[in-house]
């Protein structure tokens, strides 16, 4: 948190820096940086922000600096926006980490970020833009799902990695109008998706995880793919509208705390008549996924005189997946 003291005490050739209290947070949320960083600090709007990062090439630092802070506020801004929310800690702040593992991990008080993934120069091309952006907003939405309502237990992981995804895709896309997110998101999650889940030794979006060693195996196509495509069609279900107030709900009832995948459904079913229970049943606590069979009658003059399509599970269980259009 920040620097309780601007004093630094110095002791025995070494400097002691003393922090305010933490905000109240998850264990596997707490991280500490060290090292030879450069500092460089901003404040958007009264909020200020601060960034540590190694990079030394001058002409990456003078292309990205400002946009880093940007994209940051402006996700922070949506968020608290769509979340009826601020910004739920004292501080946002961001280091930068060469050969990070992972591309960044919403620690509390300073998101580390794999340091290649948001220093561009000017050669840097639509989709790197974009990649960086969405990074940045994904990173921003963990402040609220993840940190400040956190999972249960790591069988619920994949909610707050869709959720961040989801939140991403609103902030960033209409930036982008360029390129074609929708059939960005139909090829980039439903072939990988159908892929694993026509498999026999597929599972459920929510699955069982006795022991955290086992962590690792949840991570796959079926959260990263299949999950995101069921958050698009909850949200088709529910309305926009209906989908934003059940999770400002969410997030005020849970803040500070824990919630699990059902603790959720409860809040949106009661935004709905259709039975989202059942719903929420065959799309995350199953596996499997519909095969679809049509048949169309003409009449004599061969204009479409009936047209029937029908479902059913290709584990030929009696599952049914409720579909939904998508408003364009
Ligand atoms: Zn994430």
């Amino acid at each position: 948190m920040p620097l309780r003291e601007i004093d630094e005490v110095n002791k025995n050739g070494f400097t002691e820096h003393r922090f305010g209290e933490s905000d109240k947070m998850s264990t596997y949320l707490f991280s500490f940086v060290a090292g030879k960083f450069k500092s460089e600090e901003m404040a958007i709007a009264n909020f200020p922000m601060k960034m540590l990062y190694r990079e030394t090439d001058e002409e990456k630092i003078r292309y990205s600096i400002d946009s880093i802070f940007q994209l940051h506020h402006s996700s922070k801004l949506f968020l608290e926006f769509y979340n009826d929310f601020p910004f739920p800690f004292q501080k946002l702040n961001f280091a930068t980490i060469p050969g990070f593992q992972y591309g960044g991990m919403e620690h509390v008080g300073a998101i580390q970020y794999k340091e290649s993934s948001l220093f561009l120069d000017g050669s840097a091309t639509e989709n790197r833009k974009l990649g960086r952006a969405k990074l940045i907003a994904h990173e921003t939405s963990h402040m609220w799902f993840g940190d400040l309502v956190t999972m249960d237990w790591f069988n619920d992981v994949w909610m707050k990695e869709v959720f961040a995804n989801f939140m991403a895709d609103k902030i960033v896309n209409p930036t982008f109008p360029s390129i074609n997110h929708e059939l960005a998101f139909m090829v980039g999650h439903y072939p990988s998706a159908y892929g694993e889940d026509r498999t026999k030794g597929t599972n459920p979006i929510r699955q069982e995880l006795k022991n955290l060693n086992n962590a690792g195996s949840l991570y796959g196509s079926i959260i990263y793919n299949k999950a995101p495509i069921m958050m698009r069609q909850l949200e088709a279900v529910l309305g926009k509208e209906n989908f934003q107030m059940g999770i400002q709900e969410y997030i005020k009832t849970y803040q500070n705390s824990n919630a699990n995948w059902n603790d959720l459904v409860k809040i949106l079913d009661d935004r709905t008549d259709i039975d989202l229970l059942t719903w929420s049943n065959v799309w995350v606590n199953s596996s499997g996924r519909p095969i679809f069979k049509d048949s169309v009658t003409y009449t004599e003059g061969g204009k479409i005189s009936s047209f029937e399509l029908r479902q059913m599970a290709e584990d030929a269980s009696d599952y049914i997946w409720p579909r939904f259009s998508r408003s364009p």
